[in-house]
């Protein structure tokens, strides 16, 4: 019998195809070491897992549940839409699936620290939960221009007790976070662990992380089939770095399910305006990890633009480039004002106010349904809305509903 795609996925270098690998420092390369030998070790531990599991249903309120769409579903008069309700875990997103288990990989490596670099803050909450819950430490490193944009979530990340240090070098954003997050755990790798946001970074995270969101994958099938006897035709994410979609994929990548990661095509097709790394990139080398990446004139990563702030990254987790080299699943697009008309759709006709990122796959899984009306669709709804409201309502009149 053929083994598991997950159990064949990434080689032992943590190459999936010629994309991932490890391209550190040397001075990272034992503490990196140190982290992936504990993790081959740990997610074959019964009592690792077993205390993942207590935490994913007693603290995040795991299963989420699948839910079927009806009213949306009929709006669009095609095929059948179904959410995987991951807004509903707690602090409104999947993130935590994999900040909760990295915590806990922590916890049992005796680390007193955790360390990692924020974007538009997302991953920073997330953390700073988990660290909370395990009475751990955290330093978050977040560029002063983001600091200055993501005024809500730095208040929570302070409120949750963590640190919140600014980059101020550069562009003062993702790019100089990532470095100077690096920095900060060079500094002391004996009691601090790095603790990635997504399926990116060097070997063993994009394994981890995914590993860490396939709950997501595994409870959607089990439930979707409880409630339709069947698979679903498709399964639908936003990618950004590519975890929530990589934790639905998980739960359906040796069935015959059309996987469809959806990218940000933000304002348009110009290099800087959107931040579809799949559609528009090239093969290359950054933060450490091969993979297909956005680069300007210069070869560095390009600037880019998308209205989901935890979506608008210049490259991509590797196992998303090798998917698609191998023709396994599917890379569309939607723009920001697709998003935008998914977000009140999804509000209007469900009740449902999703999170601008998960608003892409809504979008295209909208257009989707439409061209497919016998086929039933799983959306990962990665998270809900409340952080972007005040955005979209200053920016976008509410539409008349129809
Ligand atoms: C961070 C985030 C994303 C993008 O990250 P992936 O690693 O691509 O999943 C998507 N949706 C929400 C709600 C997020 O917070």
């Amino acid at each position: 019998m053929l083994k598991p795609y997950l159990e064949t996925m990434p080689d032992e270098n943590g190459f999936f195809g010629k994309f991932g690998g490890a391209f550190i420092p040397p001075q990272l390369e034992e503490p990196f070491r140190e982290i992936r030998e504990a993790y081959d070790k740990l997610s074959k531990s019964y009592e690792y897992l077993h205390e993942l599991r207590k935490i994913r249903k007693h603290y995040q309120g795991r299963p989420t549940p699948v839910y079927y769409a009806k009213n949306l579903s009929a709006f669009c008069g095609g095929g059948q839409i179904y959410l995987k309700r991951e807004d509903l875990n707690h602090t409104g997103a999947h993130k935590l699936n994999h900040c909760m288990a990295e915590a806990l990989l922590a916890k049992y490596l005796g680390k007193k620290k955790l360390i990692a670099e924020t974007g538009a803050g997302q991953h920073g909450v997330a953390l700073a939960t988990a660290a909370a819950y395990f009475g751990l430490e955290c330093e978050i490193h977040m560029g002063e221009v983001d600091i200055a944009k993501e005024h809500p979530n730095v208040v929570r990340m302070k409120i949750l007790g963590a640190k919140v240090v600014p980059a101020t070098h550069g562009l003062k954003t993702l790019k100089e976070a990532v470095d100077s997050a690096f920095e900060a755990y060079l500094a002391d790798t004996e009691t601090q662990m790095f603790a990635i946001g997504s399926v990116v970074g060097p070997h063993p995270f994009p394994r981890m992380v995914r590993d860490f969101q396939s709950v997501v994958g595994i409870e959607a099938k089990e439930q979707f089939f409880e409630m339709t006897g069947k698979l679903p035709d498709h399964a639908v994410a936003c990618v950004g770095g590519g975890s929530n979609a990589m934790g639905l994929f998980s739960g359906f990548i040796d069935d015959p399910v059309q996987l469809h990661g959806v990218e940000p095509m933000g304002k348009g097709e110009k290099l800087g305006e959107h931040a579809a790394t799949l559609t528009y990139g090239e093969e290359g080398v950054m933060h450490g990890f091969n993979s297909i990446m956005l680069k300007d004139a210069e070869g560095n990563p390009a600037p880019v633009h998308s209205i989901g702030s935890g979506i608008d990254y210049p490259s991509v987790g590797p196992e998303h480039a090798y998917l698609r080299e191998i023709g396994r699943t599917i890379v569309g697009t939607a723009t920001d004002d697709e998003a935008v008309d998914a977000f009140y759709k999804l509000s209007q006709y469900e009740g449902i106010i999703p999170a601008l990122e998960s608003a892409h796959a809504v979008a295209y899984a909208m257009t989707l349904a439409r061209a497919n009306p016998k086929d039933a669709i799983l959306i990962n709804l990665s998270g809900r809305g409340d952080k972007d409201i005040d955005y979209v309502i200053e920016h976008y009149p509410i539409p008349p509903k129809g």
